[in-house]
């Protein structure tokens, strides 16, 4: 084992790993439906008169409207929330945020006990466990298994109270 994780380390090394990184969102995401690369618009492009927080970004396909995939920006940086979604994904990423949101408000577990819980759940590691990055796969387990804990957390709540 230990052999192994030195000869990785070696390969690494000769690839490359290690070198100085990238400044941070120094890369534009490339929409995973049709391959084309995104562009950093005002979220104004999208929303239009509905948009929410004025002056946020969003990296949108360059297919737009075509392709209707996009991702919001951390505020104040050019790094992507996570990957670009068409609508459909975008639902289920909110809905998988809304279901771990639920088990926080519960007082059923910390924001970050949830994280580490599901990163067990789903077999990714911790750093991995964002839902920006996840597919719809990965958003419909994390709902379920939320969802699964929340009817633990009331059922044991209901037999306490009885
Ligand atoms: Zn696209």
């Amino acid at each position: 084992m230990k052999n192994r994780r030195n000869r990785e380390r070696i390969r690494g090394y000769k690839s490359g790993y290690g070198r100085k990184k990238e400044p941070k969102g120094a890369r534009v995401p490339v929409c995973p439906y049709c391959g084309r690369v995104s562009v950093l618009r005002p979220a104004e492009y999208v929303y239009g008169e509905n948009t929410i927080v004025v002056g946020s970004l969003l990296y949108v396909c360059s297919g737009y409207p075509a392709c209707g995939a996009y991702v919001g920006v951390h505020e104040g940086t050019k790094k992507p929330k996570g990957t670009l979604a068409d609508s459909e994904l975008r639902n289920k990423r909110i809905r998988a945020h809304r279901a771990i949101d639920r088990i926080v408000t519960a007082g059923c577990m910390s924001r970050d006990g949830v994280y580490v819980w599901l990163s067990g759940r789903l077999n990714l590691p911790y750093e991995e466990t964002h839902i920006g990055y996840f597919s719809d796969y990965l958003c419909e387990e994390t709902i379920r298994e939320c969802e699964k804990v929340m009817e633990n957390w009331n059922g044991n709540r209901r037999g306490r109270a009885a």
